[in-house]
């Protein structure tokens, strides 16, 4: 378990705004980073020492990434398996590892996981046929959420059935891929909770954060949450699992459901950085990047005790050229994310807005 000296070089797959904030965070610590990333001029390449501009398949890139970086990082979870074996076999160490790749890439391995360390998901049912999906309505009841096993994300790649003779139009909309059937969360509210593991097994968990989405994107996220003593401990308790379980090194995001008297359910896992995770730049000593940046690299934990309470308020589209006003806010940080264009729905930014802790 040796600790990588500052000099060290990080590589990342994906040159995106997490990619960005964890370049910021390794340059902070003494590291060089390296990009890969498909497309030219990317927001993480542009604060990095390189890019390699090539597709997250390319035999050569991958090769150059594993002999060129020390340890090597993803920014999105879709990183394919023989990618990540290729980049080893060039020397470097790749973390988080392959159990978390593959869990965190399917629906169904994931709650199949979750269910296995205790961590309680909503009832689910596998489907690999149109019958199945019958199967699964008539075992979990309508409302429920069909969702495809792979490569779903902010709200895409789900249906909701209504009524069992929206069936066949949901299993359309899919595409008719394998899908996993998910019984209706009757949850309160929205919550997520960040933490890291080392590569010497120790774990450190921030506090809650409470989550508001739109359009199945997240808009705000209000950290710490306010939360009673039973459900901090249960975060705290699923979180250790899930790290423990995955063998895990780094930071994750476990995005729970909070069904009321201290109840929780766990929706999904990211294994990496976190959007709802963004409050920590402005309300813990060691921000989610600069934790994992510090976990790949073999650093000990940093704290994760809020030193402040965070609004954080994502700008999509064109919010962003709101920045000029923002930025005459005392209580308000910016963050942003060198993109353009400014598309609609386009993640180009966000701002914690910062007040004292309440105790
Ligand atoms: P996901 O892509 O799984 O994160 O889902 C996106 C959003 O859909 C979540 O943030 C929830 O608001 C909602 N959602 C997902 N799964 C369920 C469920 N089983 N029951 C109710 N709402 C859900």
């Amino acid at each position: 378990m040796t600790r990588l000296a500052p000099g060290s070089t990080l590589g990342i797959l994906g040159g995106g705004q997490l990619g960005r904030m964890l370049s910021q965070a390794a340059n902070r610590l003494g590291f060089d980073v390296v990009i890969l990333d498909p497309e030219e001029n990317s927001p993480a390449g542009r604060v990095s020492r390189g890019q390699i501009v090539a597709p997250y398949d390319d035999p050569n890139a991958l090769d150059v990434m594993g002999k060129v970086c020390d340890a090597v990082t993803f920014e999105f979870e879709n990183v394919p398996a023989a990618s990540v074996d290729r980049i080893r076999a060039g020397g470097a160490r790749v973390a988080p590892g392959p159990m978390a790749l593959a869990v965190a890439q399917d629906r169904l391995e994931e709650k199949t996981f979750l269910n296995g360390v205790g961590a309680t998901t909503v009832a689910f049912h596998a489907v690999a046929t149109l019958e199945d999906l019958h199967r699964g309505l008539e075992k979990l009841g309508t409302p429920s959420l069909l969702k495809t096993r792979r490569e779903g994300y902010d709200g895409k790649g789900q249906v909701w059935i209504k009524a069992a003779k929206g069936a066949t139009a949901a299993w359309d909309a899919l595409g008719g891929r394998p899908c996993i059937l998910e019984a209706r969360a009757p949850f309160l509210r929205e919550l997520s909770i960040i933490a890291a593991r080392g590569r010497d097994g120790a774990v450190a968990v921030y506090p809650l954060g409470e989550n508001r989405h739109a359009g199945g994107v997240l808009r705000t996220t209000l950290a710490p949450a306010v939360v009673d003593a039973r459900i901090d401990k249960a975060a705290r308790r699923i979180a250790k699992a899930v790290l423990n379980g995955l063998e895990y090194v780094g930071v994750v995001g476990i995005e729970l459901f909070d069904l009321g008297e201290g109840r929780l359910l766990v929706n999904e896992i990211a294994p990496r950085v976190h959007n709802t995770g963004h409050w920590t730049q402005d309300g813990c000593a060691c921000d989610q990047f600069e934790q994992h940046v510090r976990a790949v690299m073999g650093w000990p934990l940093g704290p994760t005790a809020a030193h402040a309470s965070v609004e954080m308020t994502n700008l999509l589209g064109d919010e962003v050229d709101r920045w000029a006003a923002l930025s005459g806010k005392s209580d308000v940080r910016i963050h942003l994310y060198g993109k353009a264009p400014a598309r609609p729905g386009r993640k180009m930014g966000h701002v914690n807005r910062v007040r004292p802790l309440q105790h």
